[in-house]
């Protein structure tokens, strides 16, 4: 990240004070969203929409849970027409809930459930065009022709919601993104917002404006930077659609919950977005939950404690680079960020304390065995251990305290601001000094830059916390400051699900945009989770976890979901639908449990080959459903086994990893 200061594209009000983007006003039923509405939440369901008891049923239990709009998948023209039968039923038993039919390569399907069902959903990398992953070299003139058979094609869609009063989602998925978007844009944002403005021109030139717009990728970063472009490029051509927000293929438990609350929290926190999904693959009805936890963090987000505005930036939000910074013992420079484990309040007695930080201890060879989420410093404040902490992790206390110790060079002190300006005793090697934005004036930033032993620690008390400390990063690269930093956030009467969600949203969205060279949580006070109302809220806390097992795997888990440390085989599972052709939950966890050793491996998870190659994103295999009882493997995006039965597949898969030599057999 270089210090070239550019105008900051307004793809937010403001990077410092938190409003709601306004969008314009759609109604979807009776239930509007855009506008000054509250944020919205849906869910889809995954029943087979010819089964119209088991998604009637589903779908209640969806509303119940949460679920203002519900979302249906319609492959063809027959369960389109059973849209009907499903909202004929749910409107008898009382449930009034706008249902939104889920369109794929279909266009019959789509204009039968445009009559019948309050929104549609229309995927423009397949509703007219064939995925044939070919490259073809458009001049203007051939790429105009595509144009106009696009129009002939998706116009009468348009008339026919314009006649019946159906909202639309044009909902762009980056893995499925048409072979002429591709050979013109390429994989990349521009790609995806293209491919939906081309469609929402058509609209317009219809007077059709009914509209919500998607952006979905199953890599948070790729997603955030397409919903920040589609709003600069709807600014420049006068439009302003609501935005529904989702992670796809964002797998399910705790990895799937850090993912979607890093991609759809990281733009609510830029006040972004109008109505969101969380998918993973659990049943339905437990996404809404995780979804309004998301949401109501907003209602009272404003106003919060005052941050100095900023209208030019020195770094580009719509495309990655990290912070540049210089390398401390190996924190900063081009070392992936560091994750800290905070005992301060835990007394450590034994050896086996330090396994919930990732450590196990061999007594008879005296030997530390780390995990590969092991943390890299363990901060300690004001205690002694009874024991030599493992060679790998630096040890970090108060410097109170380690002025008081006998070897010091062993271990590195955390100063304030005060100690670090007053005192000239400190470590010959390494400090930290913690930050807040009320003390970073220009003296001490002088100091620090010439410092080359001082690591930042970032804090933050403002309840707009992630906005105050992005405005410091944009402070320190203004000054040109190349310290190190770690961003620490501190939260307190939260429980372990919601500090999940909070801490992906808060250091996650920092990390998105290339600031940070380590992290830290500390919590004060958790609270037991409340016996919620909900019945589907789910927690994916272990009984008698602590709350630094629970911290150092969400650390651990949001470097991942942001890409920038990878530390685990990463699972990209479709949520299921209608369409999907075996249970998804159990053979998922089936692969998972026979590769979660496979660190950096990507496998994709999914529950048709209609659409399941298309959103595999990047993974480096597939698991797809071909037919009942029939797998396809891939290898990226090539098929490498074809309708093998599904007793096999997972040891196929196993081969297949094996043959490309990125299998490692456990102990
Ligand atoms: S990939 Fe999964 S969610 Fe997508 S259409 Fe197929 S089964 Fe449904």
């Amino acid at each position: 990240m270089t210090k070239k200061i550019t105008q900051f594209k307004k793809y937010c009000n403001s990077l410092t004070k938190y409003s709601r983007y306004k969008t314009r006003e759609v109604f979807v039923g009776d239930i509007p969203l855009g506008g000054d509405n509250p944020i919205r939440i849906q869910s889809m369901t995954t029943t087979n929409t010819m089964d119209t008891l088991a998604t009637v049923e589903q779908t209640i239990r969806m509303v119940n849970s949460g679920c203002e709009y519900v979302r249906i998948t319609a492959p063809s023209k027959s369960e389109a027409e059973n849209l009907a039968n499903i909202k004929k039923e749910l409107r008898a038993r009382g449930f009034n809930v706008p249902l939104i039919a889920d369109i794929h390569f279909t266009p019959n399907a789509a204009e039968i459930a445009a009559r019948i069902v309050e929104k549609v959903r229309v995927n423009p990398g397949n509703y007219i065009d064939k995925k044939k992953f070919e490259s073809i070299d458009y001049s203007d003139e051939s790429y105009n022709i595509e144009l106009e058979r696009i129009r002939e094609r998706f116009s009468p869609l348009v008339k026919i919601c314009k006649e019946y009063g159906t909202a639309m989602r044009i909902g762009t998925n980056h893995g499925s993104l048409s072979d002429r978007i591709m050979s013109r844009y390429g994989d990349t944002p521009l790609g995806m917002v293209e491919s939906a403005l081309e469609f929402v021109r058509i609209c317009e030139e219809l007077n059709y404006h009914s509209i919500v717009l998607s952006m979905k990728a199953s890599n948070p970063q790729v997603m955030i930077q397409a919903y920040r472009l589609l709003i600069i490029k709807m600014q420049e051509e006068g439009m302003n659609y609501p935005l529904h927000l989702g992670v796809t293929e964002a797998g399910g438990g705790e990895d799937g919950r850090i993912k979607s609350a890093l991609g759809i929290g990281s733009l609510l926190e830029d006040g972004i977005g109008d109505t969101i999904r969380v998918s993973l693959t659990e049943d339905p009805e437990y996404e809404a939950p995780v979804a309004i936890s998301l949401a109501n963090r907003y209602k009272n987000r404003s106003p919060h404690k005052k941050i100095e505005e900023v209208h030019e930036i020195p770094f580009d939000s719509l495309n990655y680079s990290r912070r540049h910074t210089f390398e401390i013992l190996g924190i900063g420079g081009i070392n992936v960020p560091r994750v800290f484990a905070d005992y301060s309040a835990r007394k450590i007695i034994a050896h086996k304390d330090l396994a919930d930080a990732g450590y196990s201890y061999d007594a008879p060879s005296d030997k530390w065995n780390m995990s590969d989420m092991a943390a890299d410093l363990i901060y300690l404040g004001k205690q002694n251990t009874p024991f030599d902490i493992p060679m790998g992790m630096k040890v970090v206390y108060d410097y109170s305290h380690w002025l008081k110790l006998d070897v010091q060079e062993k271990s590195f002190p955390l100063l304030n601001v005060g100690d670090y300006k007053s005192s000239n005793q400190k470590s010959n090697i390494l400090n930290f000094v913690e930050i807040d934005i009320d003390s970073l004036a220009g003296e001490l930033m002088n100091r620090l830059k010439i410092d080359n032993k001082a690591v930042i620690v970032l804090v933050t008390s403002n309840e707009h916390g992630m906005a105050e400390q992005r405005r410091i990063f944009i402070k320190l690269i203004e000054n040109d400051v190349k310290n190190p930093v770690i961003i620490k956030r501190s939260y307190k009467g939260l429980n372990l699900d919601e500090l999940r969600l909070h801490s992906s949203t808060d250091i996650g969205a920092l990390l998105i945009d290339g600031f940070g060279d380590g992290v830290w949580i500390d919590v004060e006070n958790i609270l037991e989770p409340v016996e919620s109302k909900n019945v589907y809220v789910k927690s994916f806390i272990k009984v008698k976890e602590t709350k630094e097992t629970v911290i150092n795997r969400t650390l651990f888990g949001i470097l991942q979901a942001a890409r920038v440390r990878i530390s685990k085989t990463e699972y990209i599972a479709c949520p299921s639908c209608g369409r999907t052709l075996f249970d998804l939950q159990e053979t998922t966890e089936m692969i998972r449990k026979r590769t979660e050793h496979l660190k950096g491996v990507k496998i994709a998870i999914m529950g048709c080959i209609v659409n399941g190659p298309g959103e595999m994103a990047d993974a480096d295999y597939g698991y797809v459903g071909s037919g009942i009882d029939k797998i396809t493997l891939y290898r990226g995006k090539d098929i490498v086994r074809r309708n093998i039965s599904a007793e096999f597949a997972v040891d196929s898969l196993i081969e297949i990893i094996k043959e490309d030599n990125n299998w490692i057999e456990t102990m």
